[in-house]
């Protein structure tokens, strides 16, 4: 057995959204939302299903895709790509996974920031790297420059970010995007760049890669999601992007991961990609609102939050709302007490992490989310129930 594997809890979202199953919960835990649904897209894979083909599309995926890919990112985030450069995955997991198979050489150091998603550090280890974890600063998630250059040593080969940044919803500044660019030149250097979130910024401005950064278009490892875009997290269509001397070795590490990816999905989302830009951006606004009603209800009860300008959480901050708790006790709390389930931020933390910080999807229905604020309320207006007030 894999030590590794072995000492692996399971991942935080499974956990959560077993438990709130279970004890019949509202799961404001794991990241999946209620809606909107786009029909188009769902009714493209039906149709696929029954009249295209049910076998093994192309290893790199179907050309139809890759070209929608290319074709999406020109026109939303001014990238110029080949679909040559495009390899679908089973999801952004795959694509992470495939990114650092193929990049990683045992014993190469990996940049990795905190809070970091669950995925990054086993799947660095597993690959043979070694991580160096630089702290995101809180609440804005900027980017410590001494820190990021203290741990660049001649064994460093890889940046791993995520922007937006799940858990924190936070965007990375562009001088911090400037400073990843210019280490990543100066040190020759590959940057995966886990950008799932894309499509889910709420200020109306486009999401601007690293890749387009001076130098990067040559060094980063661009990967997206279909499941966020949208909102069908259960599809697991994902992307990498990588121009051609990368993208060469990404394919020979997909190839013996999964190989493929159902074709009639991928054929749902390239017809998604090309036709339904109004829908991702009403669908965006939605969720702005449903983030604004929740950020609003969560404050009603004295719970204050820090900024979210992207993906589908809002972050709790405790020690600011006056609570002692820790992130995790409080998760117990409110899902046994509440019956409302929560992902603790300190999950996202590889040492010495921040409790005090409780993750909340607010992309759900209204009468959703106000039944959540409604049972938090009661809880923590019970006297012998959260104690908070
Ligand atoms: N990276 C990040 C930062 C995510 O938040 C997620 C899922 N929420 C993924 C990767 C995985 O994406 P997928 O479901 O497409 O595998
Ligand atoms: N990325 C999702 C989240 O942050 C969960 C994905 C998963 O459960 N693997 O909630």
């Amino acid at each position: 057995m894999n030590p590794i594997y072995r000492d692996l809890p399971t991942t935080i979202f499974e956990t959560i959204s077993l438990r709130a199953s279970a004890c019949g919960a509202i799961n404001l835990g794991q990241g999946f939302p209620d809606g909107p649904r786009n029909d188009t897209v769902i009714s493209a894979a039906c149709e696929a299903l029954r009249t295209r083909s049910n076998q093994y599309p192309p290893m790199r995926g179907l050309p139809e895709l890759r070209q929608a890919v290319a074709d999406w990112y020109g026109r939303h985030q001014a990238l110029s790509l080949d679909p040559e450069e495009i390899i679908v995955t089973s999801g952004a997991t795959e694509a992470l996974a495939a990114a650092l198979l193929a990049l990683i050489t045992p014993g190469d150091e990996v940049i990795l920031f905190e809070p970091l998603y669950d995925a990054y550090l086993p799947l660095v280890r597993r690959a043979g790297g070694i991580p160096r974890i630089v702290r995101l600063s809180l609440p804005a998630g900027r980017i410590d420059a001494e820190a990021l250059a203290a741990n660049i040593t001649d064994k460093t080969r890889l940046i791993l970010i995520n922007d937006p940044l799940n858990p924190l919803g936070t965007r990375l500044h562009s001088d911090d995007l400037s400073i990843l660019a210019s280490i990543c030149v100066g040190h020759d250097l590959i940057a995966i760049c886990d950008e799932v979130w894309e499509a889910l910024v709420y200020d109306g401005s486009q999401h601007r890669s690293l890749m387009t950064y001076p130098g990067m278009r040559e060094r980063t490892v661009k990967i997206g999601s279909a499941g966020k875009i949208f909102g069908l997290t259960g599809w697991k269509v994902g992307w990498m992007c990588a121009a051609p001397p990368l993208s060469a070795v990404l394919a020979k590490a997909h190839q013996f991961l999964t190989f493929t990816t159902p074709p009639n999905l991928q054929w749902a989302v390239a017809e998604g990609l090309e036709s339904q830009d109004q829908w991702i951006i009403s669908a965006a606004a939605e969720h702005a609102a449903s983030r604004d009603f929740f950020r609003a209800g969560l404050a009603d009860l004295g719970l204050a939050t820090l900024p979210s300008a992207a993906t589908y959480f809002v972050t709790v901050d405790l020690a600011a709302s006056g609570i002692l708790m820790d992130d995790l006790a409080f998760c117990e709390a409110i899902i046994d007490q509440a019956g409302v389930a929560a992902i603790p931020v300190s999950a996202f933390y590889y040492d010495a992490p921040e409790t005090h910080l409780v993750r909340f999807c607010f992309a759900k229905e209204r009468a959703r989310l106000s039944a959540a604020l409604e049972r938090l309320g009661q809880a923590i207006a019970a006297p012998d129930g959260l104690g908070l007030s």
